[in-house]
C-alpha cells in the first residue's frame, strides 16, 4: 500500500508556457502521488487554471514534460486521448451541455467515447448520480437546476468515465453561498474514497479538511507549498503572507 500510495499520477517537469509574449508558467515542477490530494491556491491571473488546464491539454505547453500515469503528454493524438480518459475535470461554470438532460450529460461521453451501450451507461450514469445525492432530476435539463445541483451533476458526469485523477478549477466560485457546502460535501466524499484530486480553490475549509499539501501559485510559479497546517500557521514567503492575510 505504501509503495501504492507513491505511485506518481501526474508528473511535471520543467513546464513553461506563454501566451503570446506573456510567461505564464515559469519552471513548474509538481508530482501528485497516486491518492494524494492537492490545494492549488494564489492570486487571480498566476497562472492555476493554465496550470491545470495544461494537464489534459485544454491549453498547450511549450516546455518541459507533463507525464500524466505512464503516458507523457505530446502531441500525439493517442497520447492526449489516452490522458483525457485518465482525467476528469470540473470547471467553475459547471459547463454541462445545455440541450441535454441531466443523464444525456451523463451518458454522452460514455456512448461515444468508451462505446458503452445506452442501457449499461445510464445504469452508470444513475450509480453515480444517486452518489450525489441528485437522481430525482436525472430527467431534467441543467437550466432548471440550481448551480450547486448543476455542479453535482458535472462531477458526476466526470466521474461517469471512471477517471484517476480529478482536476477542480473553482468549483464553489459561480455559486450562491448557500450551495457551496453541497458541493464541498461531494468532493470531500471524493477524497475520502481514495480519488486522486487537484484542485483550484480558496475554499480554505476545504483544503485543511481534506489537502495533503497546498500549493501556492503567484506569477506563474510555485512559491511555496506545504501540508495544510504549515502553510496556513507557518508560511514561509511574504507574498504567501500577504495572500492569507487577505482571503482569510
Ligand atoms: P488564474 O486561474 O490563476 O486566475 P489564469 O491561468 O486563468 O490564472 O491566467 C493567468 C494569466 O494568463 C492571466 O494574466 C490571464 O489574463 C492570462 N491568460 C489566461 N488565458 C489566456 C489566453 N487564452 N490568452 C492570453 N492570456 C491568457
Ligand atoms: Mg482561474
Amino acid at each position: 500500500m505504501e509503495t501504492q500510495n507513491k505511485e506518481a499520477m501526474v508528473t511535471l517537469r520543467g513546464v513553461n508556457k506563454w501566451y503570446g509574449d506573456f510567461h505564464v508558467l515559469r519552471d513548474i515542477d509538481l508530482t501528485v502521488a497516486k491518492g494524494e490530494r492537492i490545494v492549488i491556491c494564489g492570486p487571480s491571473g498566476s497562472g492555476k487554471s493554465t496550470l491545470i488546464r495544461c494537464i489534459n491539454r485544454l491549453e498547450e505547453h511549450q516546455q518541459g514534460d507533463i507525464i500524466v500515469k505512464d503516458t507523457p503528454l505530446t502531441n500525439d493524438v493517442k497520447h492526449i486521448e489516452t490522458i483525457r480518459r485518465e482525467v476528469g475535470m470540473v470547471f467553475q461554470h459547471f459547463n454541462l451541455f445545455p440541450h441535454l438532460t441531466v443523464l444525456e450529460n451523463c451518458t454522452l461521453a460514455q456512448m461515444w467515447v468508451r462505446k458503452t451501450p445506452k442501457k449499461e451507461a445510464e445504469a452508470v450514469a444513475m450509480a453515480l448520480l444517486t452518489r450525489v445525492k441528485i437522481q430525482e432530476q436525472a430527467k431534467k435539463y441543467p437550466g432548471q437546476l440550481s448551480g450547486g445541483q448543476q455542479q453535482r451533476v458535472a462531477i458526476a458526469r466526470s466521474l461517469c468515465m471512471n477517471p484517476e485523477i480529478m482536476l477542480f478549477d473553482e468549483p464553489t466560485s459561480a455559486l450562491d453561498p448557500e450551495m457551496i457546502k453541497e458541493v464541498l460535501d461531494v468532493m470531500i466524499e471524493l477524497a475520502e474514497e481514495g480519488m486522486t484530486m487537484m484542485c483550484v480553490t480558496h475554499e480554505m475549509g476545504f483544503a485543511r479538511t481534506v489537502a495533503d499539501r497546498v500549493i501556492f501559485m503567484d506569477e506563474g510559479q510555485i512559491i511555496e507549498e506545504n501540508d495544510p497546517e504549515t502553510f496556513f500557521h507557518h508560511p514561509e514567503s511574504e507574498r504567501t503572507k500577504l495572500f492569507l492575510s487577505q482571503i482569510l
